[in-house]
């Protein structure tokens, strides 16, 4: 092991974060994203973090997290396993509880208002985003078959794992 400290498995602390002033970054291998380990072709696969401190207008610490690179997955389709190019990129605004939220910037598409009472590690909140951002449909060109449900083939378990984030 490193000496570094293990960014990725602190608790992440945006206001400490946005202070230090400095991006963060670096590769996470797939095998630690446990939520999604079924549905990867290989956990060996890494892909490239990187996440900046942001102010918003008002002054609220903001964290963008990024994530990239190509990562085999079982096509949710054909249930083959295809690359995924993953190029996700997303702004995280922080706030103080729930009750601080306004009510329109939870319907807000673009960006995710988190409130930083309950302790999250940047790995937990990498691996939201990327379960957010999963295939639905096929992840490849010419991916022929034509749907997910073979003959008794029951849900996938990644499916039913994110009916129950819900
Ligand atoms: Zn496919």
């Amino acid at each position: 092991m490193s000496e570094h400290p293990d960014l990725l498995a602190q608790v992440f602390d945006p206001v400490a974060f946005v202070r230090g002033d400095a991006p963060w970054s670096g590769k996470v291998a797939a095998a630690r994203f446990a939520r999604a380990a079924e549905q990867i072709g290989d956990l060996a696969a890494t892909l490239d973090w990187r996440v900046e401190p942001e102010r918003t207008p008002e002054g609220r610490a903001a964290s963008r997290l990024r994530l990239e690179g190509v990562l085999p997955v079982v096509c949710p389709h054909c249930l083959a396993v295809a690359p995924w190019t993953v190029a996700i990129e997303r702004l995280v605004v922080w706030y103080r509880s729930a009750a601080a939220i306004p009510e329109e910037e939870l319907e807000e598409e673009n960006w995710d208002a988190r409130v930083m009472d309950e302790p999250i590690t940047l790995l937990e909140l990498l691996e939201e985003e990327l379960l957010l951002a999963w295939p639905q449909g096929a992840v490849h060109d010419g991916c022929a078959l034509p749907g997910p449900a073979q003959v008794g083939e029951p849900l996938s378990p990644f499916s039913v794992l994110l009916q129950m984030e819900r």
